[in-house]
């Protein structure tokens, strides 16, 4: 999914946990999976190179693209941090610190991936194997509307349960 609801779900799911940011944290994180086992819709990172006979083994192609992408990956960022700050501001900066750590772990996973491209360490590896492995089990491709809908609705439907 991408990294706004990835934030705003790690945001809300640290939230539950308010005396204990470890345990938080390592719930937001988890969530990432979770999230990304839900068949859903992702932008296109053009700059991520498949690799066909070892689909574990992609890599990342430097050049126009990666900048593209790079812009599209940062706002995508910046939306899930201002949007998770937003959300849990109204009772002060406790709160505002659990929903920018949860947001943090919720997309964390997805920054592991992009180091496993380029540094491809066995810690990273072991990681993405889960990662691919969840991601992969059903694939969906609806349109942009549809795919930005379904990931608002998530966001909407967690934030119900966690808020009410
Ligand atoms: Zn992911």
């Amino acid at each position: 999914m991408i990294l706004t609801t990835h934030a705003v779900v790690g945001a809300a799911v640290a939230e539950l946990f308010p005396s204990n940011p470890i345990l938080g944290f390592c719930a937001a994180f988890l969530s990432h999976f979770v999230l990304d086992a839900i068949p859903h819709w992702d932008y296109k990172i053009k700059s991520h190179k498949k690799n066909p006979e070892d689909p574990l083994n992609g890599g990342v192609k430097f050049g126009k693209d990666f900048i593209i992408d790079l812009l599209k990956v940062l706002i995508d960022l910046i939306l899930g941090f201002v949007l998770s700050f937003l959300i849990f501001s109204k009772d002060g900066l406790k709160n505002q610190e659990i929903a920018l750590m949860g947001a943090f772990a919720g997309m964390f996973p997805d920054a592991l991936q992009f180091a496993y491209w380029i540094f491809k360490t066995k810690f990273l590896k072991s990681i993405q194997k889960i990662h691919f492995a969840v991601h992969q089990i059903i694939e969906i491709k609806p349109s942009v509307f549809w795919g930005i809908f379904s990931q608002v609705a998530i966001i909407a439907i967690v934030l119900f349960i966690v808020l009410k």
